[in-house]
């Protein structure tokens, strides 16, 4: 008997380009360790540990070690606001000024009465490799090269390395926010699509997914995206991470999608392997860069 298989989207899977990048940055490690005398550093900065984040901590420093990157946890604790913001900041100073630290994360979100803005005004632009700076925020939007949020960048390599042609796309994206959405869309722009992007407030949300060839969600809601709401062969970049029922999940349901999609990214599977490999690309850009920058001006060191 022959079971008549229903037509299912092209699965978009992040390992496998995630492992190739973690190649090119061994061996890129491995070159800038001979040329320095050391290897790309990167500093992880956590205000207050919450579980979720230590294990997504913890993937990235296992990551480092795996291609040869030094990294480090700076701790900053406490439950007093202003206290934790002052030690936030002298931290950031102190990591802006060392230089075998290449490349700074601080873990989000920021416990509550600690404002962006606190990293934002002490973090080097230079070591900023998650792009949350507004140096960097602003030559992407200028489009410009500066360091991109990972995510955002994972969400594109996603694209260029399946093949799917930007030049010329509907592209929508779901979420405006300054980490994901926002990025995303101005990297489309970039990239020669045409860019709709949608949020909370937007009237009729399937209307414009409906005619997307291109879909990012990106809004944290479990489900939101179903297969109706696509154009049939559209490509489907699910960034969401949701829990639901001690499962992770994306923002589109994967089964109605997928039926519909002409390729979708699996959550989890997809993006997620991908930005963390192409945060570690980000180090070894950053260490780069500093070196360029130390032999051009020696002696001065990053802001602080
Ligand atoms: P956010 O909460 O800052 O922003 C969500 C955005 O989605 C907002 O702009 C909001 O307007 C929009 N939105 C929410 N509900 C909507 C709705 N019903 N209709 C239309 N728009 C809606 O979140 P974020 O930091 O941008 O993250 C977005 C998602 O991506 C989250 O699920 C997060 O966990 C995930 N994420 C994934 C990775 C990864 O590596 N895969 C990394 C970072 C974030």
């Amino acid at each position: 008997m022959t079971v008549q298989a229903s037509p299912s989207a092209r699965l978009l899977e992040g390992a496998p380009i995630a492992a190739e990048i973690r190649a090119r940055v061994a061996s890129d490690v491995a070159e800038f360790a001979g040329a320095h005398g050391r290897p790309p550093g990167l500093a992880v900065v956590v205000c207050g540990r919450s579980a979720p984040s230590m294990v997504y901590l913890e993937r990235i420093l296992k990551a480092c070690a795996a291609v040869g990157i030094e990294s480090q946890f700076v701790d900053v604790p406490g439950d007093d606001s202003a206290a934790q913001s002052a030690q936030l900041t002298a931290a950031l100073h102190r990591l802006n000024a060392d230089s075998s630290v290449s490349g700074i994360i601080v873990q989000m979100p920021l416990p509550p009465g600690i404002g962006l803005r606190v990293v934002v005004d002490a973090i080097d632009p230079l070591k900023d490799i998650d792009g949350i700076h507004p140096l960097n925020a602003g030559l992407l939007r200028l489009g410009y090269e500066g360091f991109v949020p990972a995510t955002a960048h994972a969400a594109l390599e996603m694209l260029e390395h399946s093949g799917v042609t930007i030049p010329g796309a509907e592209a929508v994206v779901i979420g405006r926010s300054p980490v994901v959405g926002m990025p995303v869309a101005f990297m489309l722009v970039k990239g020669g699509a045409t860019v709709t992007v949608c949020h909370t407030k937007t009237r009729d949300l399937a209307a414009h997914t409906r005619r997307a060839d291109i879909v990012i969600a990106a809004a944290g809601r479990p489900g939101l995206i179903t297969g109706a709401m696509l154009k049939p062969g559209a490509v489907v970049i699910d960034v969401g991470i949701n829990v639901v029922d001690g499962r992770i999940v994306g923002d589109v349901d994967f089964e109605s999608a997928r039926e519909v999609a002409a390729a979708i990214t699996p959550v989890p599977g997809g993006v997620g392997p991908l930005t963390n490999a192409l945060l570690l690309a980000h180090v070894v850009r950053a260490a780069q860069r500093q070196a360029v920058e130390r032999t051009a001006a020696p002696g001065v060191g990053g802001a602080s």
